[in-house]
Parts: structure tokens; C-alpha cells; sequence
């Protein structure tokens, strides 16, 4: 145990083998090498540490697994692009086979409570790659909400659902401080009976707004919901991460 945890926090060097443009703002790069050997299978939905250079320092950025083929030892990550010049954004649109990046992890898989009764999954782009495996996870019998915030109509993707589940896509392609598109979709959905597992990540804001109804004029508790902030407007990362903190406390 205490060998796999040092091991998680160790770089592995790696190599772009792969690069899918998945949609227009959503770019699929897919990581080999040697350092990928004892990488453990099953993460998906958990994340990587990339480490960049920025002015001459290393900035971690974090990334959700979205696929390993544990046999070829590829992993598979999905950026959201975006041009404000973010050194994780840049460094995938200047990716090409053979580039190389160092990632630290896994870190925690980010899955909802597959037991409860019903679920609601809302998200934006940042997200979809965690929110496309938990839909694919899932049990066939599930009933319940997806919400799926995306720039264009373009960047929709073919996610298949299971058939109790409603999924909707909300094109925002500005993100505000004040205005949630995709809070106004989930409080369009009406409550079902029984035990829910809600799934929420998206910017800081639009976060905030979601995690707030569902909690205060909701009553959601606190064991049946996951919300996180994954990004936050006009922040890099690092500011971000202390924006983070003091909201929770
Ligand atoms: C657990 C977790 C999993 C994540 N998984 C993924 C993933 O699989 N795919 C993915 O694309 N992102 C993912 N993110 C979000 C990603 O880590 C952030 O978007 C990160 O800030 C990008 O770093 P950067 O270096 O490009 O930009 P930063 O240096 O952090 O920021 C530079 C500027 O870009 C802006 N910015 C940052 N992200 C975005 C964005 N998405 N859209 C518009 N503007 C932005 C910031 O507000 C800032 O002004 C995840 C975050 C977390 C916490």
C-alpha cells in the first residue's frame, strides 16, 4: 500500500502516440511509455497531475482519466481547449506524436454511488470526460438526469444513456460570473422517489449555484451529492485551488 501511494506521487515520463480531435474544443490525447507498466487498471474517472513549465517553474494541472487499455498500456486523456494561454490548454494544442509530459497519479476516481435510487450528473466540458464514465458505469435499470454544458452545438457528443436516464445538452459558449445555463437546466428536472447520487463539476461559479440550490432549497445532503469546482474563470489553477479552499471554509 505504502509502495503504490510513492509510486502515485512519482513523475512517469510519457510520449503523445495519439492525438483525436473529438469535437472542436475537445482534443483526445492518448499517452505511452515504460512509466505507464505499473499503472494500476480501472481508474477511470480518477486523474493525472500534469507537470508543465511556467516561466521556469513546474505547474501541475490536473486531467481525468478518461480511458487506460491496461494491455497496450495507453492512456487516454481529453483536453478542453481554451486560449487563455493556461500552460495545460497550450501544451495540448501544441502536442504532436512523440511530445513529451510528465504526470503524477492516479489520484481519487470520481464516481457516483452506482447503489441509490435515481441520479442527477451535471457538468461542463472540463467534466465530460469524468461524466462519459460514469454514464458508461451506470446499471441498466438507472433512472435519472444528465446535464451537459458545451461551447457549441458541435462539441455535443454521442453518449449513449441508459434508457431511464434523460440526457440534455445546454450550448453556453461564454461562461459568466452571474448567468448558469446549466443550474437553470437542473432545476428544470422534477425529484424521483428514493435515495439520489448527484454528480456536479463544472467552473467555480456555476458550481457554487448548483451545489447551493440543491443543497439549501433542495435539501440534498450531504451524502448524496459530489460537487467539486474544476476550473474557475479569469484564475489559473493555482489561484483557483485558493479560491477553492476558502469557499470551504
Ligand atoms: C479533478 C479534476 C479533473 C479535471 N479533468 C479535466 C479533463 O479531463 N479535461 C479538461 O479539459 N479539464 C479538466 N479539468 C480542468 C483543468 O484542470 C482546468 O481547466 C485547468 O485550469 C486547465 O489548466 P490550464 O493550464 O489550461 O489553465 P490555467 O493556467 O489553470 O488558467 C489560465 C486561464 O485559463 C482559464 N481557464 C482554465 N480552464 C478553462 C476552461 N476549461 N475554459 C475556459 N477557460 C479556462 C482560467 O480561468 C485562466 O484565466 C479537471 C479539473 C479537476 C479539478
Amino acid at each position: 500500500m505504502a509502495e503504490r501511494s510513492t509510486r502515485n506521487k512519482e513523475p512517469r515520463e510519457l510520449t503523445v502516440s495519439d492525438l483525436q480531435v473529438l469535437t472542436p474544443n475537445m482534443l483526445r490525447i492518448s499517452l505511452t511509455g515504460a512509466d505507464l507498466q505499473d499503472f494500476p487498471e480501472g481508474q477511470e474517472s480518477g486523474y493525472v497531475k500534469l507537470m508543465l513549465e511556467e516561466n521556469g517553474e513546474i505547474a501541475l494541472r490536473t486531467y481525468t482519466i478518461r480511458e487506460f487499455d491496461f494491455d497496450a498500456k495507453v492512456l487516454h486523456l481529453d483536453f478542453m481547449l481554451h486560449a487563455d494561454g493556461g500552460p495545460a490548454s497550450a501544451w495540448a494544442m501544441d502536442a504532436e506524436v512523440g511530445s513529451k509530459v510528465s504526470v503524477v497519479g492516479p489520484g481519487a476516481k470520481k464516481l457516483v454511488d452506482f447503489g441509490a435510487d435515481w441520479f442527477l450528473i451535471a457538468g461542463d466540458m472540463t467534466a465530460l470526460p469524468a461524466v462519459s464514465v460514469n454514464i458508461e458505469q451506470l446499471p441498466e435499470n438507472a433512472r435519472g438526469y444528465v446535464a451537459i454544458e458545451v461551447i457549441s452545438e458541435e462539441d455535443i457528443q454521442e453518449l449513449p444513456v441508459p434508457e431511464g436516464v434523460e440526457i440534455h445538452w445546454v450550448v453556453n459558449p461564454h461562461s459568466e460570473r452571474k448567468r448558469f445555463p446549466l443550474l437553470e437546466k437542473v432545476k428544470e428536472f422534477d425529484f424521483l422517489e428514493g435515495k439520489p447520487s448527484m454528480w456536479i463539476a463544472a467552473e467555480f461559479h456555476t458550481s457554487r449555484a448548483i451545489r447551493r440550490y440543491l443543497k439549501l432549497e433542495k435539501g440534498v445532503q450531504r451524502d448524496e451529492i459530489y460537487a467539486s469546482s474544476y476550473w474557475h474563470l479569469g484564475l489559473s489553477d493555482d489561484q483557483h485551488k485558493v479560491a477553492k479552499q476558502s469557499d470551504k471554509d
